[in-house]
């Protein structure tokens, strides 16, 4: 049996790699390894994959920051988060002098628990920003109720969840990331869309905040040497965006056996009481960018499926309102138990394109071993 990784990148190069090859030998030759037709190229065909206006950048946590640069909140303005998810979120809105007020999640779901957020917001509420985690989306149709009648915004952080699609009551479908007024989106190398190296991504319905973003991620930049507002500089260069392009090209092939791969896990993990398995929605698909299961035991299950040349990871070992980089926020222990509760109990699953039926019955005869 082929060692298991917990993502397999390489493995999923070698199916693509004369493509992949050739397209990084066209850029070398170009020479043209910024601002080049190639990432206009990419960003056209992931514009049309999602159907909304894209604007490309460093990576995920440059697109959060752009979205909020964009939307010109003032200093203190709060904009609701979840305390379960990586730490972008928490940290681009104390960079940028926001407010983060946190609200607890889905024990099921792992998302923003959209019960609860009526109960956060204040007369400073300017926003909400929920992530889609581990590859399926919040429920955007309640927030998107809460936040057209309290007046906010709405950015969807959708770094884990590119190319999942929401349901809505009326059967209406939409990409995650382009159902609020802007999403966010990474090609870190492990991402459903992966790079080889950094690389991100703005989403937006709206043309005019379009055409804002792509001014700030180009120092914001007018017209040739004339600078309209304060920007940035981040952008995603020419190779990545050639690899991007090729890969775009199978991404709902990938998802397809990511979802196989769940599927198998479902199958075969369902009725062991040790564990809970992944929640599902009626209003979102799941596009597993991580398969992660819940067991009181998991520090211990965890060993044994490493002495067996099995890994797994914690995503997340900290809930985002205890770290100490965020203590002045004045948060504390038991403000968030669900959260709290699931750093203490997640697993995630190895879980890539190039997983097989052997090695994925390896893997849960082990789980049920252990139990
Ligand atoms: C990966 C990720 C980010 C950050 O992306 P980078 O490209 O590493 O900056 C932000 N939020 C979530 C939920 C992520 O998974």
């Amino acid at each position: 049996m082929q060692t298991i990784h917990m993502s397999d990148i390489y493995g999923q190069y070698l199916t693509m790699k004369a493509e992949i090859d050739n397209a990084i030998q066209e850029v070398i030759k170009s020479t043209r390894f910024l601002k080049s037709g190639k990432v206009l190229d990419f960003e056209k065909k992931l514009a049309d994959y999602l159907d909304t206006n894209v604007v490309t950048c460093g990576n995920g946590t440059d697109a959060l920051q752009l979205a909020f640069m964009a939307l010109n909140l003032e200093p203190g303005d709060e904009v609701i988060i979840t305390p379960f998810s990586f730490v972008s979120t928490v940290e681009v809105l104390v960079l940028m002098g926001l407010k983060p007020v946190f609200v607890d999640v889905c024990p099921a779901t792992f998302n923003i628990d959209e019960t609860q957020i009526e109960n956060a917001i204040t007369p400073k509420t300017k926003a909400i920003l929920p992530v889609h985690l581990f590859g399926q989306c919040a429920n955007m149709e309640a927030i998107l109720n809460s936040a057209q009648k309290h007046e906010l915004f709405v950015v969807e952080d959708a770094c884990q969840a590119l190319g999942t699609d929401y349901l809505f009551a009326d059967g209406t479908k939409k990409k995650a990331g382009t159902i609020g007024h802007i999403g966010c989106n990474s090609f870190f190398p492990s991402k459903n869309l992966g790079a080889f190296g950094d690389g991100g991504a703005v989403f937006t319905n709206d043309t005019f905040l379009a055409e804002t973003i792509r001014s700030l991620a180009n120092h914001g930049r007018k017209a040739n040497y004339e600078y309209q507002r304060v920007g940035i500089n981040s952008r995603l260069d020419s190779i990545q965006a050639a690899i991007l392009e090729v890969k775009l090209k199978y991404l709902d092939e990938h998802i397809k056996a990511r979802q196989k791969a769940a599927r198998f896990y479902d199958e075969h993990l369902h009725g062991l009481s040790e564990i809970k398995l992944p929640g599902r929605t009626e209003y979102s698909e799941h596009t597993f960018h991580q398969y992660t299961i819940q067991a009181e035991a998991r520090d211990e299950l965890k060993k044994y499926l490493e002495s067996k040349g099995i890994p797994s990871m914690v995503y997340y070992p900290k809930a985002l309102h205890l770290h100490e980089a965020y203590a002045s926020l004045g948060y504390k222990a038991g403000d968030f138990p669900v959260a709290e509760k699931l750093t203490q109990t997640v697993l995630s699953l190895p879980m890539h394109t190039e997983l097989d039926e052997q090695q994925l019955e390896y893997i849960v005869n082990n789980i049920k071993e252990f139990f």
